[in-house]
């Protein structure tokens, strides 16, 4: 136990903590060493992990009883060089924790230790989740196979925006995060000589049309109210100048934020596939994956943290929809709770090579979560008709840790 520390230490030992994850990125589901070092951390402060059934990730409870409140961070790195260089640059060749996760990770495990420094005050127990694989959209999926989540009763996780400023925060009621689709197309036509196109079935003509067609489900078919991005990011096909390839592979995404705007788009999509198909008398093969549905914010959750937020001293605005995935969109769908952006204030964006999000957000954001953590359990403590102590107003406020 290391209760002597004083948290100025603490604040130290989170940037320590935060670099050695940068400097040992893991990939997707290979997150061993990470959460090896995460139970060493934690039990260097009297910690010690839930036996759940994860490969890697990691859970531990603080508190006791009911209700409960989980914390989530992510673990995992991308498959990306990095390229700025610092004192911290990953020493992993590929890997890179590009999206800020080491960031997060040290947040939650900051609010960790800080919560079990308050732990006889809690009003019931906080579960901090240490999420694998996030970048493949499976990690939550995991969690919730393993049953983590069927007595929590409130949910809340963070994303560093590299658009906000150091002290910066934002979220929003509602879709934040948005559906992410995948799709795979396979234009089958024929192949033919250059010079005698009229012998094949041109797969490169009739997927150009299909490019272009597919624009017109967001300008033309979809409410333009609504948020409709189809982007194709791959196109494959041929081998030589003078012979026209018999097929042509495509590859992309869609991105909404409705569940009726997410079925017309691949309703859509699929018609005017067939539609092309039809025209020029070639099969064209669509394999849609869907993939995390949007972060919905449960309104009152959203309204808690941002007003615990303001209260921790962070200037905090209304965040724009998100055209990114998320994972934690999982959690939403089975409890409320609230995913919010802390600023990073990072010159290059997420999953850009040259990302670097600034860490001096972590020590607030710890600060901010263990009294979000904290408060929330008073809030749902004093709406559960339990006894009354702790729940005085002094009590709310936040400035407990
Ligand atoms: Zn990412
Ligand atoms: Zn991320």
């Amino acid at each position: 136990m290391t209760s002597h520390r004083t948290n100025i230490d603490l604040q130290q030992q989170l940037l320590v903590w935060r670099r050695e994850l940068h400097q040992f990125p893991e990939l997707s589901g290979q997150e061993h060493q990470t959460t090896a070092r995460l139970q060493d951390w934690l039990a260097q402060f009297g910690i010690s992990s839930q036996q759940y059934g994860l490969t890697t990730g990691l859970v531990v409870d603080i508190g006791q009883g009911q209700p409960v409140v989980a914390l989530r961070a992510d673990l995992d790195a991308l498959p990306i060089q990095e390229q700025s260089s610092h004192d911290h640059t990953s020493t992993v060749a590929g890997v890179m924790h590009a999206c800020g996760h080491d960031l997060h990770t040290a947040v939650i495990l900051g609010a960790a230790i800080l919560l079990k420094q308050q732990e006889h005050n809690l009003s019931g127990r906080v579960r901090i989740i240490f999420q694998p694989a996030e970048e493949n959209y499976s990690g939550a999926y995991a969690v919730l196979a393993q049953g983590i989540l069927t007595d929590v009763d409130v949910i809340f996780g963070m994303h560093n925006e590299p658009n906000l400023a150091l002290g910066h925060f934002a979220t929003r009621q509602g879709a934040f995060y948005a559906n992410v689709d995948k799709f795979n197309v396979l234009v089958k036509g024929k192949g033919a000589h250059a010079g005698r196109p009229h012998e094949g079935q041109d797969a490169i003509y009739i997927a150009s049309q299909l490019v272009v067609a597919l624009q017109a489900i967001s300008s033309r078919r979809i409410d333009t109210l609504e948020t409709c991005v189809v982007s194709v990011t791959q196109i494959h096909a041929g081998n030589t100048w003078n012979v026209l390839p018999a097929t042509v592979s495509l590859e992309g995404t869609a991105r909404t934020h409705s569940k009726a705007t997410r079925q017309l788009v691949e309703q859509h999509f699929k018609q005017i596939a067939a539609g092309i198909a039809s025209a020029y008398g070639v099969e064209i093969e669509i394999d849609w994956q869907h993939g995390p549905a949007a972060v919905i914010n449960h309104p009152h959750w959203a309204d808690f943290a941002t007003t615990l937020a303001e209260q921790q001293g962070y200037q905090v605005q209304q965040a724009d929809l998100h055209l990114g995935g998320e994972d934690f969109a999982a959690y939403l769908e089975q409890i409320p709770g609230a995913f919010v952006s802390i600023g990073s204030a990072s010159s290059y964006g997420l999953h850009h090579p040259e990302f670097h999000g600034n860490e001096a957000l972590i020590y607030p954001a710890a600060q901010y979560f263990a009294a979000l953590a904290q408060a929330a359990l008073w809030e749902l403590h004093s709406n559960s008709g339990a006894p009354e102590q702790h729940l005085s107003k002094h009590h709310l406020s936040p400035n407990i840790i």
